[in-house]
């Protein structure tokens, strides 16, 4: 086609059509009056002025030649029949030559087949009328329209094809420009092109691949019959196609794509064909699986924290520990999901022996009846060593399952275990108090949050196991204390009643000596000499001390009694004033002065209180120096209690001696001294202070530095 373009037709457009004419006759002036025949029949005619000429023009563009005979020389036909062969398929000019009458050399047979050489020939025979060459003029060019259109049929049809070709090369570049791998199919979804990054993606030519058969050359297996279910509805439906498959690489490995096609419709909505393209999208996939993953552990995470925080205060609440084992065990087990659980732990008696106790759930007791309890075997020891968890989706395919006698594995009877998880419950202290058991008989039930279930639980239980145990010491411990309380309180009643009835006994005969010595001096006293005067004198000032004595100790026995009666708080100013009042006379005496300051509401009993002043006041009025007695009372709030203190100016107390005087009957002063006294004050003071929790001291810097007296009570926080 190219070639004929460009030898007949260089400067002629494709719808460029001749209808000329061109007459070539030799002789005279018949070329000219042929012409002018013709272009009177309304012809388009052209002469040509040899036979050269005529070929030059011809491939310009003709629709019929007329060519006078005698012009037919060998020369000429072969340079005319060169010419004819050159002309391209559609072509086929008819060529009208005007033959000599009679018998004209042209009617020769070997000039015939040259003729036909020529093609589309018609042989006019001279003399012609003028009708006869216009009407073949007609004809011949009626011929040669038609062949013009099969040319113009050709040339769309050509210009059609190439379009389309170039069309298809243009995407073709920008499929294999592009990053994804690219494909296309033909409207019934047979693949007949894959681009060059496919090719090189998955090692496999394309020709291997079209069709169909890339589905099972290259698609991962368990995609391949969705992937084959979607594309065909997709066909059948005419609708996009988004789908998410995996592809083989060359190297065998497999990656995510997303593949989407869209069927390309002509002006009539016709598919023509299918473009899709796949991407790789396995980073992504691989990066979103990852995080739901995390985010599934991390429900589960907080899912077994919600539950262990559950279990805490359940736990936390059974100080029984037999019903707590029982408890721990049943909820173990609960959330584990096992078949069965079991919870061993050790126990102490109160002799101090160890021994273990078992609680089961999920099984009745008389399934473990019959077997010996776990031994420290491969499988059990390491969790009676308190050595972690051990989870195990088939503990007989264990590595240390079977390797201890007797059994070598279960013993006969023994409930089927497949899948096994154990926790150690190991104390605050390190002390390994048991062990937690879990066992199903099916394969593979335990996961990696039923583990840290379990090891959870297992914390848990430590504490409570502990805090029981605890709790029943301690309770054993109070029974104890309680029991020797009460022994106490039973010998102090007996000491009590025989102090009581000692003091009242001694005081009948003490009295009957003091009278009778009374009546001695007064009814005898005139005869008696210097020396039993004296004896007697003495034995009545030993009467007197002993009544003192009797005093005091009645004194004490009585700040011992627990008293029955409900401890009122008392105003401490009245009842140091009742104090005062009571020593009035002394202080007269003396010439004392006492004063306080603001004194706090306390919690005591008033006698008790008023004992306490009347002693420290009494001892600081007693046991003065030169000067008049002067005393001073204060308090001051310390440590959530009162400090009250009794500052006097006597004779002081060395600091040695700061404990001692509130022994009982401990004095400094001898009986000469000219301090009366029983020792028996302080050790009052002393156990008044003390039944309310509080504290008696001395505060001097020595003798004649004067003293002060402290102690502590319990009172109202507002003075
Ligand atoms: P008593 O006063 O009957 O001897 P106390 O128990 O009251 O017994 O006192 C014990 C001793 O403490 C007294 O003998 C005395 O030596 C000493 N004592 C007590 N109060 C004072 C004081 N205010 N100043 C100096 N010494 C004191």
């Amino acid at each position: 086609l190219l070639r004929w373009k460009g030898l007949w037709m260089a400067s002629q457009g494709p719808d460029h059509r001749l209808d000329r004419v061109l007459v070539h006759a030799p002789f005279g002036r018949d070329g000219a009056l042929l012409c002018s025949i013709l272009q009177q029949a309304g012809l388009n005619a052209l002469v040509c002025s040899s036979l050269e000429n005529l070929c030059t023009t011809v491939r310009e563009g003709a629709g019929a030649m007329l060519v006078g005979e005698e012009a037919l020389h060998p020369e000429g036909i072969r340079a005319l029949t060169c010419l004819m062969t050159e002309q391209p398929p559609w072509s086929d000019l008819p060529v009208l030559i005007l033959t000599t009458s009679g018998d004209g050399y042209v009617r020769r047979p070997s000039r015939l087949r040259f003729f036909e050489a020529l093609g589309n020939v018609t042989l006019l025979e001279r003399p012609l009328r003028a009708e006869t060459i216009i009407s073949n003029c007609r004809m011949a060019l009626r011929a040669r329209t038609h062949q013009y259109e099969i040319r113009d049929h050709l040339e769309a049809q050509h210009r059609h094809t190439e379009a389309l070709r170039q069309s298809e090369e243009r995407y073709r570049t920008l499929a294999e420009a592009l990053p994804q791998l690219v494909w296309t199919c033909l409207p019934d979804g047979n693949c007949d092109y894959l681009s060059r990054q496919w090719v090189e993606y998955t090692g496999i030519p394309e020709a291997e691949q079209l069709g169909l058969r890339w589905l099972n050359l290259v698609l991962h297996p368990e995609d391949r019959e969705q992937t084959y279910r979607a594309w065909m509805t997709a066909v059948h439906d005419r609708e996009p196609y988004d789908l998410e498959y995996r592809l083989r690489r060359r190297d065998g490995m497999y990656r995510w794509f997303r593949t989407r096609g869209t069927p390309l419709r002509n002006a009539e909505g016709k598919i023509q064909k299918w473009f899709g393209t796949c991407t790789d999208i396995d980073d992504a996939k691989r990066a979103a699986e990852e995080r739901q993953e995390l985010l599934a552990r991390e429900r589960e995470a907080r899912r077994t924290a919600e539950l262990l925080n559950q279990v805490g205060p359940l736990l936390a609440a059974e100080l029984d520990t037999q019903q707590l084992a029982q408890k721990i065990t049943d909820l173990a087990t609960q959330l584990t999901g096992a078949q069965f659980g079991a919870l061993f732990h050790n126990v102490r008696n109160e002799q101090g022996e160890s021994y273990t106790l078992y609680t089961l759930s999920g099984a009745p007791r008389e399934a473990f009846a019959n077997f010996p309890m776990p031994r420290n075997t491969m499988v059990f020891g390491p969790t009676f060593r308190g050595e972690g968890v051990i989870r195990s989706a088939d503990i007989t395919q264990d590595a240390r399952y079977g390797k201890n006698r007797p059994y070598r594995g279960m013993p006969e009877g023994h409930l089927p275990v497949r899948s096994y998880l154990a926790a150690p419950i190991v104390s605050r202290s390190g002390e390994v108090l048991g062990g937690l058991f879990f066992g199903s008989a099916t394969v593979d039930v335990f996961t990696e949050q039923h583990a840290q279930l379990a090891e959870g639980i297992a914390a848990q239980a430590a504490i409570a196991l502990d805090n029981a145990r605890l709790f029943a010491e301690t309770q054993n411990a109070r029974n104890a204390l309680e029991q020797s309380n009460a022994e106490l309180r039973r010998a102090n009643e007996d000491l009590n009643q025989f102090a009581y009835s000692a003091s009242h006994d001694l005081k009948e005969p003490l009295r009957t000596v003091a009278i009778y010595s009374q009546m001695l001096q007064r009814q005898y006293g005139a005869v008696l000499d210097e020396q039993a005067t004296q004896y007697l004198e003495y034995a009545l000032q030993g009467v007197k001390r002993m009544e003192l004595l009797l005093r005091d100790l009645v004194a004490y026995l009585q700040a011992m009694d627990e008293g029955e009666q409900e401890i009122v708080p008392v105003p401490g100013g009245e009842v140091f004033r009742k104090a005062v009042e009571n020593l009035k006379d002394i202080i007269e005496e003396s010439q004392a002065t006492v004063d306080s300051g603001p004194l706090p509401v306390l919690l005591a009993r008033e006698v008790h209180l008023l004992q306490l002043f009347q002693n420290l006041l009494g001892n600081a009025l007693k046991y003065r120096g030169e000067a008049p007695p002067h005393i001073q009372v204060s308090a001051e709030s310390q440590e959530g209690m009162w400090k009250i203190s009794v500052r006097d100016n006597g004779i002081g107390i060395e600091p040695q001696y700061a404990r001692q005087v509130f022994g009982l009957f401990k004095r400094l002063h001898g009986r000469n001294s000219g301090y009366e006294g029983t020792g028996i004050g302080l050790a009052i003071c002393q156990k008044i202070v003390e039944r309310y929790g509080g504290r008696i001291w001395v505060e001097s810097e020595g003798a004649g530095q004067g003293s002060i007296f402290c102690f502590t009570l319990p009172g109202r926080p507002n003075a």
